[in-house]
Parts: structure tokens; C-alpha cells; sequence
């Protein structure tokens, strides 16, 4: 990197919940690897949670930084009690002036913010520091969000379970009506999402992705050329975590001690167990869990799996005496709360995710090589399904048919049977899943080089990081706007 890059300030602005505030600190982490001088702009709880890997960035000489964005007790509007589980649709407007005020005093050269902050355009407009969206999809779900916009396909079938194709994309993708968004797409012939985070995006200097160009190449490029957007693909992000306390600490403290979770592990065959996890915000029913205990108990296959609060009664309350008969055969180790996902993912003894088709794990399942059992449930969930089955082949679907909002008790509960016989496929190890492990080595080993020196994505952050250089003001601007004032 020359002397200018490292002169580059860049601001990051995440939003509240993990899966959208982990890989921002992670895109920060990268960028300052990149000379950049990243500052995270962060709420007094959120620090606690990344503060540990941000020292020792600085320990090992890298120009990071926090920046605790304090609103007035008047208008805190419970902003200072927010952490990891805060849902989307929290309102963070209290932030406004204090953005404002932090942006005009510092002037950094770019920020770069998830599109929740949906009011964040009037203050880096007003302010004229360039805006770059970060919202934690990959460039496949915003093909398939563009091609139910543009041409309505969900409009032209009689029910909500009759598959339609999504006109346009570069491969032949299905989807249902009731796997799309609903307040986006289910309630009629209108496109309701020209919502203040749509206007965000629309006057931002373009888009920085957590994915990687091998990993999509024909949806990246449909994203640049069909759709007209400017993407920078930066990913995988996660990658940047490298020690084992990185690896231990991301997001929140785990719910389990590291080494008694890898001693459990280190007793299994390589490939033998399952990893469930539905993300850090799902919440299931305990009917559904129910249904997912048996099934996994019936697989015979050993199992991790990480249960958060259940819609019902806030915590998991054991079945039957389930968890117990799991502890005593060490068949399953059951975590309730957090889970150090990635030092999980990674060992050579996980041979299959189960996952609801965050972004987020699932290019972590991509990053660690495994085979995926998908669950999706809200979001952009179910479109990351079909990249995962369909697209890239290194996944088998459980049967998750419904979106419902995070916190929605669903309709339809999946069956101990789905999911029974879906483990038993993908860990059983037949000859599909031979391949689908073939296939997603193969993707993990072209994201790992991505990320080195001379991969796809370091020369896009590079890229991203001349254009904003080009974006500075001259010295003869800068002089004539200190002659006016
Ligand atoms: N995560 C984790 N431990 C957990 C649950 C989640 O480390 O017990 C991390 C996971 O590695 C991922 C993020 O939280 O980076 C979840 O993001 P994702 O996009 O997968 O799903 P979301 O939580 O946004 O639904």
C-alpha cells in the first residue's frame, strides 16, 4: 500500500443486530489490512463485543479505532440498552445529529453504513461525505429481489405454493410466493419497497459485498451489468479472523466454554458431526424444536446444535429428558445461547450445516468447506437457499416452504421426518454428497485466495480504495473552500 491509502480515512457505521454487526467489524478489520484508516462508529453496548479484537488489530500496528456514538439521554429512546438481538426494524433516528455532527467535525473520506439506518442519506448528503451501502446480502439475492421488482412473476400465479420462474437470471430459478418477503412482495401487484432504505442505496457511491467474485461470477456480473449497480465484492470477510481468540470471541462470549466445545469435538470422526445453528436472531417454536430434537435424535448422527430463545417461553426447556440421554451417549451437545460458530465450523470433525441461509453462515459454511442442510426462514433466506441447492450444488433442502418475519409464529412446522431424512442424506456420505464436498472444498480454497494478495476481492478493496481517493477534493478546492468560509 503507498502513503496515500494509509492517509484514507473510512468510517463504518453498523447496525445493531449480529448479522449485521459482525461483518461490518470484520470489513473494517479488512480494510484497515489495506492501509485504510478504518474507524467503527459503534453504540456504548455493542463495544464490549468486538473492543478485544479491535486491541490487538492495534497491537499488530493496524489504524483502527472506535468511536462511541453517544445520543442524549432525552433522546435515547432505549438506543444505549440495544445489543446483539435487536431486531431490523429498530429505530436508531436518535443517532442523526450526532452522525451529523461527528461527520462534519472529522470529514472522513467515505462511510460506509447498512441501509437500516434508514435515515442516514440526509445526514451524509448534508454533510457531502460519500455514502457506501454495506447491507450483508450477496449479489445472488439482489438478482432475485430485482427480478420479482422488475417483471412481477410472483403476480401471475394462482397460489401461494405454485413455483414461478424469476425472469431474467442467469440460471433457471423457482420460487414460491410464500418464500418471499411479505410486506416486499405478497401483498399484490405492487412493489411496496421504495422505502427510505431502496432511496439510501439509489444515491450511495456504490455497494461493498461480503461474497466473492468466483463465487458468483454470473450474478456479480448481472448485478454490474443488467441492474446498473456498482458493487466492490470484498469477501469473505470472516476470514480476516485469524487466532483462535478472534475465532472464540466473535459476536458475543460463547455460551460454552471453547475448549470443552473442541474437546467434545475432538473426540468424533473426521466428518461425522452435524452443526445447527439458525442464526443470532431466528426464534422457533418450541413445537419446532420438538420436531428437530427428534429428528436429529433419530438420525443417529452426533450433532451440535446451537438453540436460542424459542418464540414461546424465552429459553429451551428440555424434551422428554432429551438433552440429558444426548449428554450421556455423547451423541449431542446441546448450546444454549451463543456459539463460537466459526472455531466450530472449521473443525475437521463437522461434516454438515444445518443453517437457516443467513448470508453470513452461509459463506462461513462455503470459508469451512461443508455441506449444507438448509432451512431458510425470513430475509433474503429463502433466495440464499437456491444459490446454495440449485446454483452451486453443495446443499440439500430440508423443506422449509414459508417466510414468516423473525419473531412470527410460522404456519407450517418442518416434520422430525424431514428433518430425520434429510441429515440421514447429507451425512450418511453418499455419492451426491461426496460431490457436493468436492464442490464446496473447491469454492472454500477459491474464497480463502480471494482474500490474499492478488485475489479477486483484495484487488476490489483496492480498487474501491483508489476510486475514493479520486473523490478527494484537490488542493486548489481545498483552498478556495477555506477562502469562502
Ligand atoms: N453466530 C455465532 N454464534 C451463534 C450464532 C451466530 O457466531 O451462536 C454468528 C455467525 O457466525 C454469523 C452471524 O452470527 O456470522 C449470523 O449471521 P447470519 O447472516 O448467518 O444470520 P442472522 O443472525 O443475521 O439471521
Amino acid at each position: 500500500m503507498g502513503s496515500q491509502a494509509r492517509c484514507l480515512e473510512i468510517f463504518f457505521f453498523p447496525f445493531v443486530g449480529g448479522g449485521h454487526l459482525i461483518p461490518m467489524i470484520d470489513l473494517a478489520r479488512l480494510f484497515s489490512t489495506h492501509g485504510v484508516k478504518s474507524t467503527i462508529i459503534t453504540f456504548p453496548n455493542d463495544v464490549a463485543v468486538f473492543q478485544k479484537s479491535i486491541n490487538r488489530d492495534q497491537q499488530s500496528g493496524l489504524d483502527i479505532d472506535l468511536f462511541i456514538l453517544r445520543v442524549p439521554a432525552d433522546d435515547d429512546a432505549g438506543l444505549s440498552k440495544i445489543d446483539m438481538s435487536a431486531p431490523p426494524v429498530t429505530d436508531t433516528s436518535a443517532l442523526q445529529e450526532p452522525l451529523k455532527q461527528l461527520l462534519k467535525d472529522r470529514r472522513p473520506d467515505c462511510l460506509v453504513t447498512d441501509p437500516f439506518h434508514r435515515w442516514v442519506a440526509d445526514a451524509t448528503d448534508e454533510v457531502e461525505v460519500p455514502r457506501i451501502i454495506f447491507n450483508g446480502n450477496c449479489c445472488f439475492a439482489d438478482c432475485c429481489g430485482d427480478s420479482v421488482e422488475r417483471h412481477s412473476p410472483h403476480t401471475k400465479v394462482d397460489s401461494d405454493s405454485e413455483p414461478f420462474i424469476l425472469p431474467g437470471l442467469p440460471d433457471r430459478i423457482e420460487l414460491t410466493r410464500s418464500q418471499l418477503p411479505l410486506g416486499l412482495f405478497r401483498m399484490g401487484n405492487e412493489y411496496s419497497g421504495k422505502n427510505k432504505m431502496v432511496i439510501t442505496e439509489h444515491n450511495s457511491f456504490g455497494r461493498v459485498v461480503n461474497s466473492f467474485y468466483e463465487l458468483e461470477p454470473a450474478y456479480v456480473d448481472h448485478c454490474r451489468n443488467v441492474i446498473g449497480k456498482k458493487v466492490w465484492l470484498v469477501g469473505p470477510v470472516s476470514l480476516c479472523n485469524k487466532n483462535l481468540e478472534d475465532k472464540a470471541e466473535r459476536g458475543q462470549k460463547a455460551s460454552i466454554d471453547q475448549q470443552n466445545c473442541l474437546n467434545w469435538l475432538a473426540c468424533k470422526n473426521p466428518r461425522s458431526v452435524l452443526y445447527v445453528s439458525f442464526g443470532s436472531l431466528a426464534r422457533l417454536s418450541s413445537t419446532q424444536l420438538r420436531e428437530i430434537a427428534s429428528g436429529l435424535e433419530n438420525s443417529g448422527h452426533p450433532f451440535i446444535w446451537v438453540v436460542g430463545k424459542t418464540l414461546d417461553n424465552d429459553n429451551f426447556v428440555d424434551f422428554d429428558g432429551f438433552e440429558e440421554r444426548m449428554m450421556e451417549n455423547k451423541k449431542g451437545l446441546i448450546i444454549k445461547g451463543w456459539a463460537p460458530q466459526l472455531l466450530i465450523l472449521e473443525h475437521e470433525a463437522i461434516g454438515g450445516f444445518m443453517t437457516h441461509c443467513g448470508w453470513n453462515s452461509t459463506l462461513e459454511g462455503v470459508c469451512a468447506g461443508v455441506p449444507m442442510i438448509t432451512w431458510p426462514l425470513s430475509a433474503e433466506q429463502f433466495s440464499n437457499e437456491k444459490l446454495v441447492t440449485d446454483v452451486l450444488k453443495i446443499g440439500i433442502k430440508v423443506g422449509s416452504e414459508e417466510w414468516a418475519s423473525w419473531q412470527a409464529e410460522r404456519k407450517v412446522v418442518v416434520g422430525r421426518e424431514k428433518v430425520e431424512a434429510a441429515v440421514a442424506r447429507l451425512m450418511s456420505g453418499g455419492e451426491e454428497v461426496v460431490e457436493m464436498r468436492r464442490r464446496v472444498k473447491e469454492l472454500a480454497e477459491l474464497g480463502r485466495r480471494a482474500v490474499e494478495e492478488g485475489g479477486s476481492s483484495f484487488d476490489d478493496v483496492n480498487l474501491l480504495i483508489e476510486e475514493l481517493k479520486c473523490l478527494r477534493p484537490t488542493v486548489g478546492e481545498v483552498a478556495e473552500s477555506v477562502a469562502a468560509q
